[in-house]
């Protein structure tokens, strides 16, 4: 049986304690531990339970943000991407993007004039139309990447879009562009991230909530912590206390008696459909009814559609989709592939995130810019907010740089390494997975894992690659402690195969090696039930419930 000990030493001093384990807050745990500084990071839930789990996991510059002129964020964010690839190689990939384009012609080069003088009046896809627009958009995309290019755009023919994607609809089709973009499992990201922060020395503590902050002459000096395992709270004292918690920022500050609200939050959903309904050799750009772009991103044997934005002011712990905006999705993709004739029975699953975007008076949630924002202040206390995942290094290193004049080393800070084999005689599918998601020395223990028991070298769900064994090793090496850990944020099982089945017997699996009973089984299965009935609560909705 594994143990769980004590995690927080009470009256601790440490140089920096970080308040939120989603990307932001790992990528400053990394970023300060590598330069030598004494840190803790508390993290209410499990790590990446936020919004770090909820993207549409895309590692990229963002093409519509040329739109908006926002040139030093896509600049930035496809220098990122670069990095990425090379840092985390299997958990960041590349992916080609088609951009079908419809309805084009000259007549476009009107939207191209307005956009000159006026871009929030025009949509991304309404200026791409003109093929002067959309050759310039791909090749500056390319040329921002500069020697991170991953491979160089395609302007393509009617007839070429249709030979790369038959199923797209071909009426009214003028031709397309390739350009490529990346893709990445945020919550695997997330969690290399915080592994390889405790390898340099920072305490990261899924299930550890902070409930207030400590005080000395108006000062922040630290904060009490609970620990939601053994239900202990503990005072942690620092140098310097770092808000990252995402859309949750607004909150945490008001614990430090912040007033002033510093996000515009908006919430994103996506839905989750078989490829075999929706048969794509690409990511694919597509403009919804209102001209927002929507993508239908491949990822393995699923496609995802979204997202959606809307502005979102309730909690975001309580954040799900709603039954019109599947109807919105659904609708955008079935515009693009008629034939393909999705309908609520192809729902895998749904998921919904909400984007700590930075307040900015005066633009719409879609034009607010992605771009990050440091604030110091009240003495003790750095807040970050905003920005996006694919940009998370360059955050902290906004952020550690304030607190220390040691350089920034996470550009060389492998994520993990390019792997190729698995010593295991096992399907060629499970291998392939297996490489694409460990690190080698991960690698090395699940195998010596399987050695013990060669019971675990079996899939959990025929129709997936996923193995026992990983559930005995997220247990042992990558802190995690609840059902829904495993299921969601380990294996990602929750977002190929939502309908719980598979929970009892994952928890039974959990319950042997961390010592469950019967009761904390069933509390376990019901606990994230719960959850995926939350999220797949536009059914009722549907059934006019
Ligand atoms: C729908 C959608 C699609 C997106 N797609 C992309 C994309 O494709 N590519 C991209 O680059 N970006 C994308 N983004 C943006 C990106 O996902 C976010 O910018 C990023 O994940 C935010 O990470 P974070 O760590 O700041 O916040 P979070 O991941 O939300 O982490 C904050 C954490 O703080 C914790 N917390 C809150 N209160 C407390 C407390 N009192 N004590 C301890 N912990 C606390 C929360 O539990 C939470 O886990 C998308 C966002 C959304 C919503």
């Amino acid at each position: 049986m594994i143990e769980l000990n004590e995690r927080l030493l009470d009256g601790e001093n440490v140089d920096l304690l970080i308040v939120g384990g989603g990307i932001t807050g790992a990528g400053i745990a990394l970023d300060a531990a590598s330069r030598g500084l004494k840190t803790i990071l508390v993290e209410k839930g499990d790590f990446a339970s936020g919004t770090s789990s909820t993207s549409s996991k895309l590692i990229h510059g963002g093409i519509r943000y040329l739109k908006n002129r926002d040139f030093k964020l896509v600049f930035e964010a496809l220098r990122e991407r670069g990095l990425l690839l090379r840092l985390a190689p299997g958990l960041v990939k590349p992916l080609p993007f088609l951009i079908p384009v419809y309805d084009g012609g000259f007549r476009h080069i009107k939207k191209l004039v307005q956009w000159f003088f006026n871009p929030e009046k025009t949509t991304m896809m309404e200026l791409i139309k003109a093929p002067l627009a959309l050759r310039m958009s791909v090749a500056l995309y390319d040329l921002f990447a500069g020697k991170r290019k991953i491979r160089k755009h395609q302007i393509l023919s009617r007839k070429d879009v249709l030979s790369i994607e038959p199923m797209l609809s071909p009426s009214g089709l003028k031709g397309g562009a390739i350009y490529w973009d990346a893709f990445g499992l945020d919550f695997r990201l997330t969690l290399n991230v915080v592994k390889k922060a405790r390898e340099y020395g920072a305490n990261c503590l899924n299930y550890a909530e902070v409930l207030e902050f400590l005080m000395e002459n108006g000062k922040v000096v630290g904060a009490r912590i609970r620990d939601r395992l053994n239900d202990k709270t503990y005072r942690i004292f620092a140098r310097k206390v770092v808000i990252a918690a995402g859309p949750w920022v607004d909150e945490v500050r008001a614990k430090a008696g912040i007033k002033q609200r510093m996000l515009r939050p908006t919430k994103g959903s996506h839905i989750v459909v078989p490829r075999d309904r929706l048969k794509i050799n690409n990511a694919v750009v597509m403009e919804a009814m209102d001209g927002r772009l929507t993508f239908a991103i491949p990822w393995d044997d699923l496609v995802i559609v979204g997202t959606t934005e809307i502005e979102y002011y309730d909690s975001p712990d309580e954040v799900r989709i709603t039954k019109d905006e599947v109807d919105y999705l659904l609708e955008v993709a079935n515009r693009y592939f008629p034939s393909a004739e999705l309908g609520y029975r192809d729902i895998i699953t749904t998921y919904s995130g909400v984007r700590p975007l930075i307040d900015e008076r005066g633009l719409s949630a879609t034009d607010v810019s992605r771009e990050h924002r440091v604030v110091e202040g009240p003495e003790g206390i750095i807040t970050i907010a905003g920005g996006k995942l694919t940009t998370y290094r360059v955050m902290a290193k906004d952020v550690v740089d304030r607190i220390t004049e040691k350089e920034c080393l996470t550009h060389s800070i492998q994520l993990k390494e390019q792997c190729t084999d698995f010593p295991v005689d096992i399907d060629e599918d499970i291998r392939e997975y297996m490489v694409q998601v460990y690190s080698k020395d991960e690698i090395e223990r699940i195998a010596e894992l399987i050695e013990e028991n060669p019971h675990l070298k079996e899939r959990i769900l025929p129709d997936h690659p996923h193995i026992w064994a990983e559930v005995n090793f997220a247990i042992e090496q990558e802190f995690a402690v609840r059902l829904s850990d495993v299921i969601i944020r380990r294996l990602g099982l929750y977002f190929k195969e939502s309908n719980g089945e598979v929970a009892k017997q994952i928890a039974e699996h959990m319950g042997k090696l961390l010592g469950w009973d019967s009761q904390h089984i069933d509390a376990e299965v019901e606990d994230y039930l719960s959850e995926v009935k939350k999220n797949m609560g536009w059914k009722k909705e549907v059934a006019g419930e």
